[in-house]
This record gives C-alpha cells, sequence and structure tokens, in this order.
C-alpha cells in the first residue's frame, strides 16, 4: 500500500482531472458548430470591454455589452441545447462544489474529505461482495456441509439478530471456508448492511498506515473498521505478524467491535491452538468465547460445528 496521503492526493487529483477533462472536451465538441464557437470567441472579447468600460467609467457601453452579452448567451444555449450540451457542462463540474475537490476549505478539511479517507482505506481493498454468486445447497457434498450451509442462510436471515454473534471458520485450503464466508458475508450486504471483507493481509496494511496517520484521521480510519455491521478477516495468520500492531490492534478491534455487539467472522487455515501460539492470548479468548463464537472446522469434503 503505497503512502495514504500520497493516495489521498492522488485520489483527488484524478477527481479534479476527471471533472476538467470533461469539460474540456465538451467545450471543444461546441466549438465545432461554427456560430456556437464565433459566440464563444466574441463572448471572451466582451468579458474583457467589459473590464476596460468598467475602469473607463463608460456605463454606457458596459450597458451595452451586458445585453449584447445576454443576447449571446441566449443564443449559445440553444445552440447548446440542440447538441444535448449546457452552459454548465462546459466548466468543470466537480464531485464536491464546495472544495472544488481539492478536500480542504483553506487550511481546513472538507467534508467530503471523511469519505475520501474512507474510501482510500477501506474502499480499495477487501472483497466487492456484489460480484460474488451465490453458493448453491445442491452443489454442496457431505452432510455436514449442508448442516453448516443452513445454519449460515439462518444466520444472514436474522443478522443481526443472533445469539452467536461471531463465526470462526478453521481448515486448510481449498476446504470450502471463504467461499462460505463470502456467500454469508454478500447476503448480508445485500439486505443492506456495512459489511467488510478483508484479507488478513489488508487488515495488517491498514494497521501499519493507521500507525503513520494524524490523530484526527486514525480515529476515522479506525472507525470504519470498528462500526462496520459485519467484519470478514479472511485467512488470519497468513500476514506477517508485527508485534506491537497487528496484535495491539487486532486486540483493540475485536474488543471494540464486542463492545458494540458487532459480528466477525475469522477464516484460517491455522488450527485454534496455532492462532493461541501466534497471537495474543487475549485474542484468542475473545475469537473462542462460545458465549459469542461459534466455531466451524473444515476437513477434506467436511466439516465439524462446534456451536
Ligand atoms: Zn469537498
Amino acid at each position: 500500500m503505497a503512502n495514504f496521503y500520497q493516495k489521498l492526493n492522488e485520489y483527488y487529483r484524478d477527481l479534479r482531472f476527471k471533472a476538467q477533462s470533461e469539460a474540456a472536451e465538451n467545450l471543444a465538441r461546441a466549438r465545432k458548430n461554427e456560430r456556437f464557437k464565433e459566440i464563444d470567441n466574441r463572448l471572451s472579447d466582451i468579458e474583457r470591454e467589459q473590464a476596460f468600460a468598467e475602469i473607463a467609467n463608460d456605463n454606457k457601453k458596459a450597458e451595452e455589452l451586458e445585453k449584447e452579452k445576454q443576447n449571446l448567451n441566449a443564443e449559445a444555449d440553444k445552440i447548446l441545447k440542440s447538441m444535448h450540451l449546457t452552459r454548465r457542462a462546459l466548466s468543470p463540474v466537480y464531485a464536491c462544489e464546495k472544495c472544488g475537490d481539492t478536500g480542504f476549505m483553506g487550511s481546513k478539511p472538507c467534508s467530503c474529505y471523511k469519505t475520501a479517507l474512507k474510501k482510500i482505506a477501506v474502499g480499495t481493498v477487501g472483497v466487492n461482495l456484489t460480484d460474488t454468486p451465490a453458493v448453491k445447497e445442491s452443489e454442496l457434498t457431505g452432510e455436514n456441509k449442508v448442516k453448516a450451509y443452513r445454519l449460515m442462510q439462518k444466520f444472514a436471515d436474522k443478522f443481526p439478530d443472533a445469539k452467536r454473534k461471531n463465526f470462526i471458520f478453521l481448515g486448510t485450503t481449498g476446504t470450502g471456508k471463504t467461499m462460505l464466508a463470502k456467500d454469508v458475508a454478500a447476503k448480508i450486504a445485500k439486505r443492506g448492511y456495512n459489511v467488510l471483507f478483508l484479507s488478513s493481509f489488508e487488515l495488517n496494511n491498514i494497521f501499519l498506515e493507521y500507525h503513520s496517520l494524524f490523530d484526527a484521521d486514525r480515529n476515522f480510519l479506525m472507525s470504519a473498521l470498528i462500526e462496520a455491521d459485519l467484519l470478514v478477516i479472511d485467512d488470519l495468520g497468513a500476514e506477517q505478524v508485527y508485534r506491537n500492531v497487528t496484535s495491539h490492534y487486532l486486540l483493540s478491534l475485536l474488543s471494540e467491535r464486542e463492545l458494540k455487539n458487532l459480528s466477525t467472522f475469522v477464516t484460517s487455515n491455522l488450527s485454534s491452538e496455532e492462532i493461541l501460539a501466534r497471537y495474543d492470548e487475549r485474542i484468542f479468548s475473545r475469537l473462542f468465547d462460545k458465549r459469542l463464537s461459534a466455531v466451524i472446522t473444515f476437513s477434506g469434503k467436511d466439516m465439524r460445528l462446534e456451536t
């Protein structure tokens, strides 16, 4: 992940570029009309002549020019309309009119800044759940797999009202744990909930970014993770553990989400013993707290439920 603020700058620069190039394209298209081009040129001259008239205190001239300008604009509008354009579309239309897609009003962050932060923090990572094809029960083999599938469907339908908020999916690669977690996450997202599906690698990168941010931005970045209705951490254990970063922030993230009574899913190739060995014991006890979590262990074609 490139530097966070650099990405933020690029984000705004791209927005401005888009608005400006669209305006330039529209103007070039309009100026292909000879009469419009004439009017457009004359309007530029009028601007200049108006400035001179003002300096010379020549009110009569200024009024004449204003009248001419209005007539020309009216004619230009008609031409533009016939080309399915508007005068507004000839100047940049910024996504945020307030700051002109700079992110700042003077030295203060604009109201669009938080949205931009969130987009960059979590929008560029994670899985796009809208494209996730639904798992079909008929395609599942093994009694326990069907059982787990049905359990998860029930969870998705009842979400967020379930006694056990958390699911831990354990098992080796290719056993279908991520597929099932993604399927449930997509179903919950489709119901309109804010679902974040991240790999542990991406999550770890966010923790590292978090380390390098200004206080105000940091809180916002973490709040996107803390406040998601459902957070899925995929492939826990695949990331590199930075002792003062990974465990520290993971623990605080899990604790905050527990306090808010929000659901978290974790998938991992590791066994519960390996998770205990790799992370803080407090992380382990949060993940495997029987009152809050159900563990589904996938092995080969089958899976085991510990609920
Ligand atoms: Zn703005």
